[in-house]
């Protein structure tokens, strides 16, 4: 399963390149996260887009002119990606744990450790 986490979006005042409206531009910054039964991973890359809510364009990196970049700039260090590491999910915790008490049972008894 993929969702998507919104890390930051903000609304800019700079002229929207295709229709010229100053209120329309925002900026938004996503993350993906897979999780799998087991575990749950969010994904390295950050997708970015520029949404124009007067003319209901997106706009493409081609099209931004300087203040745009200055701006993205800006707003793409407000966005903190989560960490990539992969997480266990409750089943997946319940797993590695009954997994682990497993384990130590089969030393206890391999061993024949007397229990306290
Ligand atoms: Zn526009």
């Amino acid at each position: 399963m993929i969702t998507t986490n919104a890390l930051h979006a903000a609304r800019l005042n700079n002229n929207c390149p295709e229709c010229f409206a100053n209120d329309g531009l925002e900026f938004s910054f996503t993350q993906e996260q897979i999780t799998k039964k087991l575990f749950t991973r969010a994904e390295k890359n950050i997708s970015e887009k520029l949404y124009c809510h007067s003319c209901e364009n997106t706009i493409y990196p081609v099209n931004w002119n300087e203040d745009i970049e200055r701006v993205y700039r800006y707003h793409k260090k407000q966005a903190k990606p989560k960490q990539t590491s992969v997480k266990l999910t409750k089943l997946g915790k319940i797993i590695a744990l009954g997994i682990l008490l497993f384990i130590s049972l089969v030393i206890v008894v391999f061993y024949q450790i007397p229990i306290a």
